[in-house]
């Protein structure tokens, strides 16, 4: 079933996509006094690009300043939308703060070690760019877990993210 196209798949996407920000947005980390307001200015842009495999509906640039949604995430229950749009916050949060969030392991929040001077921060940021994917994509779902509370699973055949039930994202999943 294709219904949502174009225009009338935004208006459905951006709604969700504006609450989702929000959280992410007015979230203050551990020790801070600003939000991360950076991500105020991570714009939706909704592109069938995006769409190059059954389960990929979205993505974000390496800057964490743009998120794209494929029109086909408009016919997904709002539950594995909310969820996908998280993840992808996560990537968002990760890329707009590089080096700023430490990923200790699957199931655990992100920690937010921003400001870390010397020697460690140094090593903390040469780490941080010679991550694998894998780890990339278990810091932004960390990362979501420390923002919102929620741990962020994999349901389903095509393993799409889910806030209840799921399992842990496995190596390798793209
Ligand atoms: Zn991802």
């Amino acid at each position: 079933m294709t219904f949502a196209r174009g225009e009338v798949a935004a208006s459905i996407l951006a709604p969700h996509y504006d609450a989702v920000r929000d959280v992410f947005s007015d979230y203050v980390p551990e020790g801070e006094e600003e939000p991360l307001s950076r991500l105020k200015r991570t714009r939706l842009l909704v592109e069938e690009s995006v769409r190059d495999s059954d389960r990929h509906y979205a993505g974000c640039r390496d800057d964490g300043l743009q998120i794209i949604l494929a029109p086909a995430a408009a016919e997904l229950p709002p539950a594995t939308l909310i969820a996908i749009i998280a993840h992808e916050f996560g990537h968002a949060a990760d890329f707009a703060y590089p080096g700023s969030w430490l990923f200790l392991s699957q199931g655990d929040p992100a920690r937010w070690v921003d400001g870390v001077e010397g020697k460690r921060g140094t090593k903390l940021r040469s780490l941080w760019s010679e991550r694998d994917d894998d780890q990339v994509e278990w810091t932004a779902d960390s990362i979501v877990q420390t923002i919102t509370g929620w741990k962020v699973g994999y349901c389903g055949r095509c393993m799409l993210q889910c806030f209840q039930g799921g399992q842990r994202r496995p190596a390798g999943l793209r």
